[in-house]
């Protein structure tokens, strides 16, 4: 079996800085916590009292403040767990710790857009193991939020439909593209999936963000996220990493029901736990090539 990771690590590592009553950067002092923990990033790339301002030059150059705020969002007191290993009701806190941070942070008149997501892995990116999140909540709409807010609305406009919904409707009838279901979400290999085990996760109902979610469709975001992480976990057989994040309505006080919340999972694997995939060459030039059609991945992904 090929491992691409460390070794197995501990419950608590004395040196981590997310560990519960660990001294962190500028000596800041994690609390004892025993279930989730959230905090403000001590390195963090946004903040709150940035003064809203444009600048340009000749018409070329445009830079703009961005006001905001970024956060850690702890999932677990143990450093050794990952959301495929850890326990259902404990899974379930920290979906009840991100509806609460986007309703938080999206409440605040500055914030336009809440992303929250993770980063799992040495090969993404996440310098430390220990089990957490991120979320970054700013003022102006993200690049890929707006395109999708492009699409959405223009769908809307022409059919009255919700699109990802119709989506969703012929995913579930197609059934070739699905890797896992339960009672709140559908989970897919997308048909314009561009990295080889990329997935989406739909609400089956139509809800704008994640604070529409009732009791049981936060269990069932819960389950899918542990059921899709332990399934990539079996894959190649190691703690598989990936970037994940939740796609929801921009915090504009806009009602932006042509929104409906999904997830979506790129992980960087594509042949074995060391082989990866290289957005490289042709596809960083002109336009991205698949390895492995979402069909075939679709089935790698239910057999195992
Ligand atoms: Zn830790
Ligand atoms: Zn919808
Ligand atoms: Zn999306």
């Amino acid at each position: 079996m090929e491992t691409a990771g460390a070794p197995k690590s501990p419950e608590y590592d004395p040196d981590c800085y997310l560990c519960p009553g660990n001294a962190r950067a500028g000596g800041v002092r994690n609390p004892k916590y025993d279930s989730t923990f959230v905090f403000d990033n001590d390195f963090a790339a946004l903040h709150p009292d940035a003064p809203l301002e444009r600048e340009v030059r000749d018409g070329l150059l445009i830079a703009e403040s961005e006001p905001g705020n970024c956060r850690v969002v702890c999932f677990s007191p143990r450093h050794d767990l990952t959301i495929s290993n850890m326990a259902s009701a404990d899974l379930r806190k920290v979906v009840d710790v991100w509806v609460a941070q986007f309703e938080e942070l999206g409440a605040r008149p500055e914030i336009n857009y809440v992303q929250i997501f993770e980063n799992r892995g040495a090969m993404m990116g996440a310098s430390n193991p220990h089990p957490h999140g991120q979320i970054w909540a700013g003022h102006s709409l993200p690049n890929e939020i707006a395109k999708e807010q492009a699409s959405l609305a223009a769908w809307r406009a022409e059919r009255g439909n919700c699109m990802l919904c119709d989506y969703e409707k012929l995913e579930r009838t197609a059934g070739e593209r699905i890797v896992e279901e339960n009672g709140g979400f559908l989970a897919v290999v997308p048909y314009w999936a561009v990295w080889p085990f990329e997935t989406m996760i739909l609400a089956k109902r139509h809800v704008t963000g994640i604070d529409g979610l009732v009791e049981l469709e936060r269990e069932a975001l819960a389950d899918i996220l542990k059921r899709m992480t332990a399934r990539y976990d079996r894959l190649f057989q190691v703690s598989f990493p990936y970037t994940m994040g939740f796609h929801q309505r921009p915090t504009d006080g806009k009602a932006h029901d042509e929104w409906h919340l999904h997830l979506h999972f790129y992980p960087p694997l594509l042949r074995s736990a060391a082989v990866r995939k290289f957005m490289v060459g042709y596809e960083m030039l002109a336009t991205p090539q698949r390895d492995i059609t979402p069909e075939a991945a679709a089935e790698r992904l239910r057999g195992v």
